[in-house]
């Protein structure tokens, strides 16, 4: 007799420096559409492609793990900051793989991402390992490289039942409200000491006063 499929899993990577909605409202919208209901969130302790952050992981650990409170279904893993070195996606796909060899992954990014995907390290084993789930992002448009254009005619798949029969090698489009913060806009207003009305939960703001991060 077939086994049934195990249910897919979310894996959401950032350098969170800080979380704000942006990061968690569109990958929510996303895990909706595609019918996934755990989204394990994950820090990187060195992001590849910026500079090292001034906040330490394991500060924007503990703001990310706030910032989830107000999510259901969103679990933060720490997996990245026990490892040295830059914090490489396709490392941490293959350590959940290895836990998790029969359950589909979906890696979620935002379209920024994707423009620049095939600068990631090994990102062609990537698809190996997961599939992958793009959410808009105001001011970016799909504007893509050769190896890019290449990776969605091969990839692409607008049906999510898909990502639940495979357990990697797809990459769909989510259709998500537009939010238009960065982690780099709500930094530049702290100096600036601006509001940050609606940008990121309460409870994260108030740990970055009460920690007075991002000041000047
Ligand atoms: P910074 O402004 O410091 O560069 P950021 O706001 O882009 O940071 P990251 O932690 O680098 O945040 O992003 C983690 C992931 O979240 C990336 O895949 C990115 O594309 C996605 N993301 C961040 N903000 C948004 C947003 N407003 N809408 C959609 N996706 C987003």
């Amino acid at each position: 007799m077939k086994q049934l499929a195990l249910p897919p899993i979310g894996v959401f990577g950032g350098t969170f420096n800080p979380p704000h909605y942006g990061h968690f409202c569109p990958v929510q919208d996303a895990a909706r559409q595609v019918g996934i209901k755990r989204i394990m969130v994950v820090p990187c302790q060195i992001p590849p492609h910026k500079a090292k952050p001034e906040t330490s992981a394991a500060t924007r650990l503990t703001m990310v793990r706030l910032a989830a409170e107000h999510f259901n279904g969103f679990e933060v893993s720490d997996i990245e900051l026990k490892r040295a070195g830059k914090s490489y996606t396709v490392d941490t796909l293959e350590q959940l793989r290895n836990d998790m060899p029969d359950t589909p992954i979906c890696f979620f990014m935002g379209l920024d991402s994707l423009l620049h995907f095939d600068s990631w390290h090994r990102w062609q084993d990537i698809p190996k390992l997961s599939h992958i789930v793009v959410c808009a992002r105001p001011g970016w448009q799909p504007d893509y490289n050769t190896n890019i254009q290449r990776l969605l005619e091969q990839r692409l798949t607008e049906a999510p039942a898909q990502l639940h029969r495979d357990k990697c090698g797809c990459l769909f489009f989510a259709s998500v409200a537009p939010y238009h913060v960065s982690s780099t806009e709500i930094r530049q207003r702290l100096e600036k000491q601006q509001n940050l009305h609606g940008m990121m939960p309460d409870n994260v703001h108030a740990y970055i006063n009460e920690h007075r991060l991002y000041r000047p």
